[in-house]
């Protein structure tokens, strides 16, 4: 055991933590199914996009030598065929004519602009359209309502690179240009063990000194919003064989890290620590930071796993700053960290500690400004304040009292989602009148 009587910053065991970890293998899969994954491959263009010049407008395919001189006279010019989506023109453009042409179908040859149907007689009861024929208005220059090729994305240009989180606008992207199948990092397995004597499963009723294994399912929902594969593994009772066996059993599913909670703080049956020393290697921390303290990690028939503390809120938290990175590192990620904001805090705050708190806040809007409210009691077990935590609001060590109105940094889980039409704070403008 090292370091165990010092506290490390939570940058300190972060950076240990992921020294550990390195970028997993890549697997090809379809396109659909590299959705919020990393790509690991260069993707390029193998065609123009768009691949042929096309209308943007549904209307008249038109040379820009023959509406030039509209003024309050419009030209009259002969319709002589019509493109379709799809369609290509067999004939070119003639000087005095125009062809019918729909958005996305390929300019003729000879015509340098489309004039909308809306700028034409084409819909009126008095249009030329049975003689053939039809009145123009109004043009624009050439190349209006044209889409040139290659004016979105040029043929062989890198459009997506690796180390990318595959977004849908990605997939728009790749699909465009014939990206079928798709190399990407693998999701990272997990096997996830909770340890305790008292844990029943979810669907058990407690007994007398017993409480339901919360913690396996929090971590495990963690593990999947952050792109991993989860193995539940059996509750471990706080005996070394047990856990040995299940984290045999994980190895034996093949996973890329251990997840554990409890039996790593300094109790009589912190078993965790003990497997952790007998069968591999141990890093045992204390992180300054509330709650969340003691924290494991180390390496077990050559996996490397992360000892959550038992306490739920901590066990939620220390994933949110040590698993959640790890995993995004494993899955060839590159940003590793939620971003944070600066908030303004609605409650005054006490703690007598040295330690940083991260605390469980919901965030409202307000103009340009956040406003953090603490989510009901912040103790390290108590579970409901994760519930409605948009973020966690990070007091720095040493700060005995934070009054109302403090700005300080929010670490954001989501963004909360608001109705705008509830928003909308009256503007001066709407006053009822009278
Ligand atoms: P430990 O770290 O094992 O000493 O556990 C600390 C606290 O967390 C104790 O109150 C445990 O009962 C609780 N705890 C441990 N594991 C879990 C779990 N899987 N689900 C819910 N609570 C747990
Ligand atoms: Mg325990």
């Amino acid at each position: 055991m090292s370091d165990a009587i010092i506290l490390r910053s939570v940058e300190d065991a972060q950076a240990a933590v992921l020294a550990h970890i390195v970028p997993l293998g890549t697997e090809t899969v379809p396109l659909i199914a590299t959705l919020g994954r990393t790509l690991a491959e260069d993707i390029r263009a193998d065609i123009n996009l768009p691949p042929f010049d096309n209308s943007a407008m549904d209307g008249f395919a038109v040379r820009h030598a023959d509406v030039a001189a509209i003024s309050d006279r419009p030209a009259i010019l002969r319709v002589v065929g019509a493109v379709p989506a799809g369609g290509v023109a067999t004939t070119a453009v003639e000087p005095g004519t125009v062809m019918r042409i729909m958005t996305g179908a390929p300019l003729p040859p000879g015509a340098d602009l489309v004039v909308p149907f809306e700028d034409t007689d084409d819909r009126s009861t008095t249009s030329l359209r049975s003689e053939g024929r039809v009145r123009i208005f109004q043009a624009g220059e050439p190349g209006a309502n044209v889409r040139r090729a290659g004016e979105d994305v040029r043929r062989d240009t890198l459009v997506v690179a690796a180390r990318t989180v595959v977004t849908p606008g990605a997939i728009g992207v790749l699909a465009s240009v014939g990206a079928a199948n798709v190399q990407v990092y693998r999701r990272p397995k997990v096997a996830i063990l909770a340890t305790g004597d008292e844990l029943v499963e979810v669907g058990s009723v407690p007994g007398p000194g017993q409480i339901r294994n919360s913690n396996g399912y929090a971590n495990a929902a963690q593990v999947i919003q952050a792109g991993g594969e989860v193995l539940q593994l059996p509750i471990a009772r706080d005996t070394a064989a047990q856990v040995r066996a299940q984290l045999e059993q994980g190895r034996d599913w093949g996973a890329d890290l251990f997840l554990s909670s409890g039996g790593v703080s300094v109790g009589d049956y912190d078993v965790v620590k003990q497997v952790l020393t007998e069968l591999g290697a141990l890093d045992f921390w204390r992180v300054r930071m509330k709650p969340g303290k003691p924290l494991a990690f180390g390496h077990v028939l050559g996996i490397p796993l992360l000892g959550l503390p038992g306490n739920p809120v901590s066990a939620m938290l220390t994933f949110e700053l040590f698993g959640r990175p790890a995993l995004l590192k494993m899955s060839g990620r590159r940003t590793l960290f939620r971003s944070t904001i600066t908030a303004t805090v609605a409650d005054r705050i006490l703690d007598r500690g040295d330690r940083r708190q991260y605390l469980r806040v919901s965030m409202q809007q307000n103009g340009d400004e956040w406003i953090a409210h603490l989510t009901g009691n912040q103790g390290s077990g108590m579970l409901s304040s994760m519930l409605h935590a948009d973020g966690l609001l990070i007091v720095p060590e040493d700060t005995p009292v934070v009054e109302p109105g403090t700005r300080l940094p929010v670490m954001m889980l989501g963004w909360p989602e608001v109705d705008p039409r509830e928003e909308q704070p009256p503007s001066a403008g709407d006053d009822v009148c009278c």
